[in-house]
């Protein structure tokens, strides 16, 4: 069936960081379409319609009447939705897909393994499980340079708060050492996804951005752990 496409104005932009920024993409009229947290969209401005990019939603099912999506600035789409989107534009929207999506089971332990932009879509698994006061555990596990490049902190804090099966952890790679930061610090290694397992068999892990964050996550998941394939989903941003 063909997919449908739909030209939408960005009805709002908010830088993030200042490298981020999220577009809220507004919904025609009579639009009222079936999607599932954790998918992406495709978006080509209306004077390049070959230049097409996805981009995952980063706000859930539960929002209906527009679409989010947090782009960083890089090559060519990325640096000009970051830099020359603004209130009002529009752009063409092609309908989401995608199975990177949460398994909402509620003995189901979500461990959602993320660096820097790749975060996205784990705005949107936390939004719809707070918002449905699921019993799902959902941890993200989030690699960033510095305490100023963290995505989504104040909402992911808040939903912490009002969330009790969800916790937001941070480690920082780059910080000064003498920076006031008492969390934690490094890479994401081995040790530090174990202490977050509890029942492996109801672990479920996700790594979402570009093909090097990825690939490694799935070597740490698969091979360090031992987790089976069948207990990992993967989105490959390139
Ligand atoms: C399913 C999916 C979901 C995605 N979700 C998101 C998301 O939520 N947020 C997000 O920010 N991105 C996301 N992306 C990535 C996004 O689609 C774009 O690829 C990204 O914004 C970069 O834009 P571009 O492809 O036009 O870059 P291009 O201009 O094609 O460049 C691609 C890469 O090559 C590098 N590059 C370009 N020119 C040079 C050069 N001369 N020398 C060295 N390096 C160069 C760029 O820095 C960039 O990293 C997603 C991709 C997929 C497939």
């Amino acid at each position: 069936m063909a997919k449908k496409i739909v030209e939408m104005e960005i009805e709002e932009t908010i830088m993030e960081l200042p490298d981020t920024k999220t577009l809220r993409l507004k919904w025609p009229e009579d639009y009222d379409p079936q999607f599932v947290t954790g998918q992406f969209i495709t978006v080509y401005w209306p004077d390049t319609p070959k230049y097409k990019r996805a981009y995952s939603l980063s706000s859930c099912a539960l929002d209906r009447g527009f679409y989010e999506v947090t782009v960083k600035r890089d090559g060519k789409m990325g640096t000009r939705i970051v830099d020359w989107a603004k209130q009002g534009d529009k752009l063409f929207v092609i309908q989401p897909v995608g199975k990177f999506n949460p398994v909402y089971e509620p003995q189901k332990h979500l461990i959602c393994i993320a660096g820097g932009s790749g975060v996205t879509p784990f705005r949107g698994f936390a939004r719809e499980a707070t918002r449905r006061g699921l019993e799902t555990k959902i941890t993200v596990l989030y690699s960033v340079r510095t305490t100023t490049d963290i995505i989504f902190n104040d909402e992911f804090r808040a939903l912490e708060k009002e969330n009790p099966n969800f916790q937001f952890k941070v480690t920082c790679t780059r910080l000064a050492e003498d920076d006031p930061w008492s969390g934690r610090r490094g890479r994401i290694n081995a040790d530090w996804v174990k202490e977050f397992i509890s029942d492996p068999a109801e672990s479920v892990f996700y790594a979402c951005g570009p093909n090097a964050l990825v690939d490694n996550t799935e070597k740490l998941v698969l091979e360090d752990l031992g987790m089976p394939k069948e207990q990992m989903k993967t989105e490959k941003w390139g």
